[in-house]
């Protein structure tokens, strides 16, 4: 089970088994809630540094701004309560958990009057889709289930309710024996994972969705940054699945997924059946830059 010490709500620490809501909890009945995925790291030095925290509080507001979400506090009272959050939990490394959602109050639909709700969790949490994945790649399958179109849930903003899509394609991935999902778009193309960006590079020509269907990834915008400082080109465009099953490499990009080697699509083996040098490269330099190793990427960092 995931535990810490302390959970900052609504503008206090309270200890993590008071860190409660009401049942009739607005967004808990219907999903209106935004929230970010953070990470900190420990440097050499040892002192933490969290990865571009104030790009996710601008997400955040972002896509609370979306929603019509009113946030009860500035990006900077936000920031500076994901720093006192890791600082009671006494951690120089872990996922950060922000999230305001609409509390409790009236019901129906669009309620006046309920108060908006921010909490602010950390946890120690390891590679999300394994070690192993990490280093061998992991094998996923296309969903048969599709990335929201653009003009429902919107597709821009960590909505939590948005994320029963995600769920049931990552439900239908491992039962079915594969480790996660690729969600195609309306369209037909590949979109992205159930909560990851996806690349692919096939002679040499690296690839990432375009953003439309897609989430703005903050680990998205890094690899191509890294990428583009290694004298690579991006092409952000839409591809078709088979275009992946023929890809040389593949893989995914998330705060959570980190860098994630994809090594089978359907059954399909990419490229050589392991990480190959574009993935491996774009991984050594990732974790050099969130570990505080890599000068140019400093101001990524929040240290603690
Ligand atoms: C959070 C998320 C990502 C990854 O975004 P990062 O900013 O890199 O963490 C990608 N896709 C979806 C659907 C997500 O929810």
């Amino acid at each position: 089970m995931v535990e810490a010490k302390k959970i900052w709500m609504d503008g206090h620490l309270v200890d993590w088994a008071e860190a409660n809501v009401h049942v009739m909890t607005h967004a808990l009945h219907y999903g209106l809630g935004v929230f970010e995925g953070v990470r900190c790291y420990a440097t050499k030095g040892g002192g933490g540094a969290i990865f571009r925290l104030e790009e996710h509080t601008e997400r955040l507001f972002a896509s609370a701004h979306i929603v019509m979400l009113d946030i009860p506090f500035t990006k900077e009272e936000i920031n500076m309560a994901v720093v006192e959050t890791l600082k009671a939990n006494s951690l120089s490394e872990g996922y950060i958990r922000p999230i305001a959602f609409l509390g409790a109050g009236s019901m129906g639909l669009l309620p006046k009057d309920n108060p908006v709700n921010v909490a602010i969790a950390a946890w120690e949490w390891g590679a999300y889709l394994g070690d192993d994945g990490i280093k061998n790649g992991i094998r996923v399958r296309v969903s048969s289930y599709l990335r929201h179109h653009v003009n429902s849930t919107m597709t821009k903003a960590k909505i939590t309710g948005s994320y029963v899509n995600s769920i049931m394609a990552k439900r239908e991935a491992i039962e079915s024996g594969y480790d996660e999902a690729i969600m195609l778009d309306t369209e037909g193309y590949v979109s992205e994972g159930s909560g990851e960006n996806i690349f692919m590079v096939k002679d040499g020509v690296i690839k990432t969705t375009a953003l439309t269907s897609v989430l703005k990834g903050i680990t998205r915008d890094s690899v191509m940054t890294i990428l583009k400082d290694k004298g690579e080109v991006v092409r952000e465009e839409r591809f078709t699945r088979d275009e992946l099953y023929t890809a040389d490499e593949a893989f995914f990009t998330g705060t959570a997924a980190e860098i994630t080697p994809i090594r089978e699509v359907d059954g399909r083996v990419i490229g050589t059946g392991v990480p190959g040098p574009v993935t491996k490269g774009v991984q050594e330099t990732y974790f050099k830059a969130v570990k505080g190793e890599d000068s140019r990427y400093e101001h990524w960092l929040h240290r603690l």
